[in-house]
């Protein structure tokens, strides 16, 4: 039995975990679950799933949360420290990444230097510093398994062959609800509509990521550091239908890809799972039903996104780590009303031009240059 600790069960990648792990009774058991700052929701689930140990990031959170415990009477910890502690301790073997942003950094480098499975949904700590993660991984022996529906399509594309005949790989994405809009409509786009993704339901950050294709951006160095393909191996389809989620090219020739309905419940199952595959009664991809499953070149002029992607990639070192700390704070002024919606690809633009790339030689540099990069969009967003 899989012992599991869930960072960020309260969002939407940890709710539909816990929908999987209900699927298998007795197959595993939550040892432990961290919230951010949705204490009903995380009360909810210690109620149902019974964890022994329970976290919240903020403190102040802590008597509200206590308060809809309801009898339960395992631990509540609170603050960073403790996701960090609940992340690395030796009574869960599993760990799921889920937290949203560079907050999931700390803990789920945590669970790498301790040598667990880990199963990364948590794309922005890869971007910001995948070497150093994966370096901490193979020092301690963990396992990084992709969560994202993109990167597990990719693994699992590429167990057909082996990593030295890959030739190309292909993510494909949604186009979001801007795919056919104008210049001048993206530029006025609204909050709700900016939301309004047409097949995936996910949180608001990777929503509005998915609508600017910094989504894609991120995803491009996240496959960059998962499977070691060089920048200019890794391509974008837009497919509006969702159903393929990523393709292959080995050096022969064939294409292998890996399809499903947009639901996250299958790559987590996967990742929860792996190497195994389970029946969890997922529904199934009625692909004789789906006529004209459509693929297009993305528009890169109305997208900037994934040529940033490939020019900080290409810079490598602290580059990456900027353009996620810039878009993050970018996307949070645009939920907040503070900026327009195509004001996002101005303010990641200026971050990367502006800053002096150092070597990924520490997790300080990388923090740092993180830091530089918050504070120079804040400032713009004033
Ligand atoms: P949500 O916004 O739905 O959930 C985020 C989770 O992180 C919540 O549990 C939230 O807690 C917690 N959290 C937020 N801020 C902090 C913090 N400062 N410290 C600790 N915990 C915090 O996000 P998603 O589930 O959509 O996405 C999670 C990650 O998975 C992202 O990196 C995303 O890119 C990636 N991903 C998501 C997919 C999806 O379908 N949703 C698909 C592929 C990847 P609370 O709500 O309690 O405040």
């Amino acid at each position: 039995m899989r012992s599991l600790c869930i960072l960020g069960s309260t969002g939407s990648i940890g709710v539909s975990t816990l929908d999987v792990v209900r699927r298998f009774p007795g197959k595993f058991r939550v040892r432990s679950l961290t919230a951010g700052r949705n204490v009903e929701k995380l009360a909810k689930q210690t109620r149902e799933f019974k964890p022994d140990r329970i976290a919240v990031a903020e403190p102040d959170k802590v008597k509200d949360l206590r308060a809809l415990l309801d009898g339960w009477t395992g631990d509540v910890l609170a603050g960073e420290d403790a996701l960090c502690e609940l992340a690395a301790e030796q009574e869960s073997d599993y760990v799921v990444s889920a937290i949203v942003g560079a907050a999931g950094l700390m803990p789920t480098l945590a669970a790498l230097e301790k040598g667990k499975l880990v199963g990364i949904a948590n794309k922005e700590p890869l971007v910001m510093c995948g070497p150093l993660m994966q370096a901490a991984a193979e020092k301690a022996g963990a396992t990084i398994l992709p969560i994202d529906s993109e990167h597990s399509a990719v693994f699992q594309s590429a167990r057909a062959g082996e990593k030295s005949e890959l030739r190309k790989v292909v993510l494909t994405c949604s186009g979001g609800p801007f795919r056919q809009a104008s210049a001048d409509t993206m530029a006025n786009a609204t909050r709700r509509e900016a939301l309004s993704h047409p097949t995936w339901s996910m949180g608001a950050k990777i929503t509005i990521d998915s609508a600017t294709l910094m989504n894609k951006a991120l995803e491009i160095v996240e496959a960059h550091f998962l499977f070691g393909v060089p920048y200019d191996g890794i391509h974008v389809w837009v497919h509006p239908q969702s159903i393929v989620h990523a393709l292959v090219e080995f050096k022969d020739g064939s294409v292998v890809a890996q399809l499903g309905l947009p639901d996250m419940r299958l790559p987590i199952q996967y990742a929860l799972t792996y190497p195994e595959r389970w029946d969890g009664g997922l529904p199934v991809l009625p692909l004789e039903r789906m006529a004209n499953l459509v693929f297009e070149e993305p528009d890169r002029g109305r997208f900037p996104s994934l040529d940033f992607a490939y020019r900080a990639g290409q810079r490598g070192g602290t580059a990456p780590a900027v353009m996620n700390a810039a878009n993050e704070v970018a996307v949070s002024a645009f939920l907040e009303d503070k900026i327009r919606f195509t004001r996002i690809f101005d303010l990641v633009g200026e971050a990367l031009s502006k800053h002096a790339v150092k070597a990924m030689d520490s997790l300080e540099t990388v923090l740092e240059a993180d830091a530089w990069a918050r504070e120079e969009v804040r400032k713009s967003c004033q």
